[in-house]
């Protein structure tokens, strides 16, 4: 008899580690406290959310690892991004290539991505997927988690057994916080003092009325300005998502049209032509403005039992394009350490409490993992002052040109 790994959260990184530990042989189920995001009427609170994100040869290895046809699927879909293409202050244009052998990162579909994956495991065997099911409580040792489910008066507690518990329920996650319960995490949280906020370039439409991209869409797009900076990143329908990253202080004093549309003359000029003034307005006051977190813990595990991944382990600032491609990598590394202490997936011999081979793939996952993820939140951090001032200073660009020689 297989063995009932339960993963707390369907988003991307809960997503790949339900196929990964399938694959391995366990039945897994995914327990997700929102409705299904394929369902029309979860359509609506979606449209006004994150369109796109960068993938990159991290996050493609770890999916191709687990499925390579899906991760060729995915691959059909994207938009590769060569390099930088910033724009200054006065409107004029230059390029900075990430890599002289060609080497891209990836504009991928967040919808597509998520979808994709949801209808993966919806479509495996050994998983099923429970969806409004919101993790309450979870005891560790009796290994019993309680979900959650419906809402006012059909609200009703259920509760769940299971084996091995995989918390991939994002940056603010209630496995992290029940984790925390029973062993002595060190944990580590920051915001930063800065907002975001997404915006939108349309297409255009040619002679033929086919749409067309306003900006070159084999770049991603930055608009540095020292202290904050907007970008711009591809989609498939020939429109860019636009982010505007600046401090909470400066957004909360452009409080009416007039001052955001004159602070966009301002600080973007060649911005508003791309947009265009009114759905500049309309995104700009009706778009959700978020916080930014950075999140560090150690360990990421309780002995042979739960073990965080994803967001959940190491939220990022997103400057380095690399939140979810180290969420996927997580996966990869851990089914690398499952096979190579040879866990078992079945029941374990009767008498036998704890599994002492996954114990220790679980021990080894927080002492090799931990060291490269503070390394590449450190590097999310401090890719925000490269992006947003160092790529337009004099010295930068002299020492890329050094770097391309
Ligand atoms: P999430 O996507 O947060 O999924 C967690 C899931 O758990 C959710 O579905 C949630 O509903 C569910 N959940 C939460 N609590 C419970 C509970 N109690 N019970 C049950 N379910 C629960 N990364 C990149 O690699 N490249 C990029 O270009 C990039 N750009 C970004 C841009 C921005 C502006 C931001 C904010 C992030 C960006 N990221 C990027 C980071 C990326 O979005 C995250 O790293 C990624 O979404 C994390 O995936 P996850 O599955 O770990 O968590």
């Amino acid at each position: 008899m297989p063995r009932k790994a339960v993963v707390v959260g369907a988003g991307p990184v809960g997503c790949l580690a339900a196929l990964s530990l399938a694959k391995m042989g366990w039945i897994v189920e995914i327990y997700e406290a929102r409705p299904d995001i394929r369902l029309p009427s979860s359509q609506a609170s979606l449209a006004r959310r994150s369109i796109n994100l960068a993938i990159s040869a991290r996050g493609i290895a770890a999916l191709q690892a687990v499925d390579s046809d899906m991760a060729s699927r995915f691959l059909e879909t994207v938009i590769p991004m060569k390099g930088r293409y910033l724009h200054d202050e006065r409107g004029r244009e230059s390029v900075q290539l990430y890599d002289s052998t060609g080497q891209c990162i990836n504009s991928i579909d967040r919808g597509l991505l998520n979808k994709g994956l949801l209808d993966k495991v919806s479509s495996t065997e050994n998983i099923s997927v429970l969806f409004e099911h919101k993790l309450a409580t979870a005891d560790f040792d009796a290994r019993v988690l309680k979900f959650e489910s419906g809402r006012g008066d059909h609200m009703r507690i259920v509760q769940v057994p299971f084996d091995f518990c995989v918390g991939a329920d994002g940056s603010y996650s209630n496995v992290r916080r029940q984790l925390m319960r029973v062993i002595r995490m060190d944990f580590h949280q920051e915001y930063i003092p800065h907002d975001y906020l997404e915006l939108h370039i349309p297409a255009t439409f040619d002679a033929a009325g086919t749409p067309q991209y306003r900006i070159d869409p084999n770049y991603l797009h930055i608009w540095p300005r020292h202290s904050f900076m907007l970008i711009a990143l591809p989609n498939k329908d020939k429109t860019f998502t636009c982010t505007l990253f600046a401090p909470t202080q400066d957004l909360d004093k452009l409080s009416d049209r007039t001052a955001v549309l004159e602070w966009f003359r301002i600080q973007f000029p060649d911005i508003i032509p791309l947009v265009g003034e009114e759905r500049l307005w309309d995104d700009f006051s009706r778009n959700p403005r978020s916080s930014l977190i950075c999140i560090k813990a150690k360990p990421y595990h309780y002995k042979d039992r739960v073990l965080i991944l994803g967001d959940a382990a190491h939220s990022m600032v997103p400057f380095y394009g690399q939140g979810l491609n180290c969420g996927f990598e997580d996966v990869r590394v851990l089914e690398t350490l499952i096979r190579e202490e040879k866990v078992d997936s079945q029941m374990l011999p009767a008498g036998v409490a704890v599994d002492d081979r996954l114990a220790k793939a679980l021990d080894r996952y927080s002492a090799t993992r931990h060291p490269d993820l503070v390394a590449i939140c450190d590097l999310a951090m401090d890719n925000y002052v490269e992006m947003r001032h160092s790529v337009v200073t004099p010295l930068y660009r002299i020492r890329k040109r050094l770097d391309e020689f």
